[in-house]
């Protein structure tokens, strides 16, 4: 039982590896830049089931005024609204940045499989909270995979937001 368990995230795994996993932290990062031409920290998230994207959403914390808007939820609010069911069993999330904590419990919750990340926070405290939360059992169910994967331009999208928010205060 164990065995086959295991084999089925390693699947996951390699299934959403090279060309795929760059197509759809591609479509994260889109996201990501629909929230910079708003002035908005570009985050950006994805969730995709079979191979299908269920769910999209970028991080609109200014524009809605609610610290909850973050690309991770806006995209969960998605993808439970076109299931028709909050439970995101098998379900696999890209986001352009490491999700905060809020996220994270979020993420737990509802019961997404595996994450892939595109760029680190060089925070070890958050990583260590995050990974606490997704180890938490939730009915049985957990978050299986983190993957860092260092995608092209998630760390350079943020990192010039907040170089021009600095030049102009
Ligand atoms: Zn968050």
């Amino acid at each position: 039982m164990e065995n086959s368990s295991s084999n089925k995230n390693l699947y996951v795994h390699l299934f959403f590896w090279g060309d795929k996993m760059n197509k759809y932290m591609q479509m994260a990062l889109n996201e990501a830049i629909l929230a910079l031409k708003q002035d908005e920290v570009p985050v950006g998230a994805v969730i995709v089931k079979n191979d299908i994207v269920i769910g999209k959403g970028h991080n609109k914390k200014e524009k809605n005024n609610s610290i909850i808007a973050h690309a991770e939820i806006m995209a969960i609010k998605e993808a439970s609204k076109n299931l028709k069911n909050w439970r995101l069993d098998d379900c696999v999330l890209f986001v352009t940045l490491e999700p905060c904590p809020m996220c994270a419990s979020a993420i737990q919750q509802s019961r997404i499989n595996t994450i892939y990340y595109g760029c680190s926070r060089n925070d070890e405290k958050n990583l260590q909270i995050i990974k606490q939360i997704f180890s938490t059992n939730n009915h049985n169910k957990k978050v299986k995979n983190i993957i860092n994967c260092d995608y092209d331009g998630c760390k350079n999208i943020i990192k010039n937001y907040f170089i021009n928010k600095r030049k102009k205060s």
